[in-house]
């Protein structure tokens, strides 16, 4: 569609354009339906077809065999802060997390109010500007669960590879969920809200492997309980969101899967980062060994240039480049859907505000 601008929005965030002409194309009437897919039952065999649909590609894109489970659920990524240790953490046992940015921490407060949980690493006395060094991890070998944040999408940092310890990994992989590919084998559970990397807000992907859903606690309130909605359709899914996420995974499927998204995901960042590296007018904020492919973060030279830039990109048709809150600055998510030309303009627009105000 003319008009559309270049998204660099933290999410939600930008979604592919056939996606979004599909949806706007069959929303009054799905296929024969006389009606739209968002008037009708979540137990119909249309809706039903499309949640499986999307399942198989989930399992298909992750390599992820038949003992994962996939959940679409609802409350965002935060209350899978609480719902993960209601479930996980035994009483009289122990969980560790790696607090390396904000949703970190979050997830971690919430599970200190369900029981005991360690830090098994921080890097909040640096900012958070890098993942701590494994070597400086401390580990409990007893530990329920390792809990970790694949993707800082405040501070821009990521995990270069999945953490290597002899316990199950949960993760939150809200803001790089799909961007490349994971060994599932080192997982019990991922989670991630849908708004970054694959499809609206409402939905949050949950997968959860059997012999790891197995140790979860009981009872629970059903509603809360990942065994539950693992075995039925227990409640009302979000049937429009799921049904969006089903249109981004069928567009990931036909670019290549998560090996071809990767390369791509890998250019963008390789060249952004490239041009912040290029003066000393821009400087990213995160340690070059632990940034973001996802999130790129930097400053400039002062809080005006910033104000600045934001307000001229804008003008120029490239929004959402405004920092978080908490930290300020600039940051580009480049997200899955964000395209390379994207990735080219907001370069030639660095370069130009460069020779401008440098
Ligand atoms: N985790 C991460 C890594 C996030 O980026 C966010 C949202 N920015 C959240 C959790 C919170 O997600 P939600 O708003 O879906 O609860």
């Amino acid at each position: 569609a003319t008009g559309r601008v270049y998204n660099f929005s933290a999410g939600p965030a930008v979604l592919p354009e056939s996606v979004l002409l599909e949806v706007k194309e069959e929303l009054p009437m799905y296929r024969q339906l006389g009606t739209s897919i968002l008037e009708i039952s979540h137990r119909s065999p249309e809706y039903t077809a499309i949640a499986e649909s999307a399942k198989s590609l989930l399992r298909k894109l992750l390599g992820l065999d038949e003992t994962w489970h996939v959940l679409f659920l609802q409350g965002g990524a935060s209350l899978q802060f609480y719902q993960v240790p209601l479930n996980f953490l035994p009483p009289g046992g122990s969980a560790d997390y790696l607090i390396t940015g904000h949703w970190a921490k979050r997830a971690f407060q919430d599970a200190q109010l369900v029981g005991r949980v360690r830090v098994a690493a921080s890097s909040e006395d640096r900012q958070f500007c890098a993942i701590p060094d494994p070597s400086s991890w401390d580990l409990d070998p007893q530990a329920a669960y390792l809990h970790f944040t694949s993707n800082n999408t405040i501070y821009g940092t990521q995990f270069p590879s999945e953490p290597e310890v002899s316990v199950p990994l949960v993760c939150d992989a809200s803001s790089d969920f799909l961007s490349r590919r994971i060994d599932p084998r080192r997982y019990g559970l991922i989670y991630a809200g849908a708004q970054k990397n694959v499809g609206p807000a409402g939905v949050t992907l949950v997968l959860v492997r059997e012999d790891f859903l197995q140790r979860r606690n009981q009872p629970l309130p059903p509603m809360l309980d990942y065994g539950v909605h693992a075995a039925k359709l227990f409640n009302t899914p979000p049937v429009f969101a799921v049904y969006i996420v089903e249109k981004v995974l069928r567009w990931l499927e036909g670019l290549g899967g998560l090996p071809a998204i990767e390369a791509i995901n890998n250019r963008k960042a390789e060249l952004l980062y490239r041009r912040i590296d290029q003066s000393d007018f821009y400087r990213g904020t995160a340690e070059p060994a632990s940034r973001s492919k996802m999130n790129v973060t930097f400053r400039l030279p002062s809080e005006t240039l910033e104000k600045q830039f934001i307000e001229e990109a804008q003008q120029a048709g490239l929004i959402g480049l405004k920092g978080h809150r908490l930290v300020g600055g600039l940051r580009a998510s480049i997200y899955n859907a964000c395209p390379i030309e994207a990735v080219e303009a907001l370069i030639s627009f660095m370069d130009y505000f460069e020779q401008r105000y440098g």
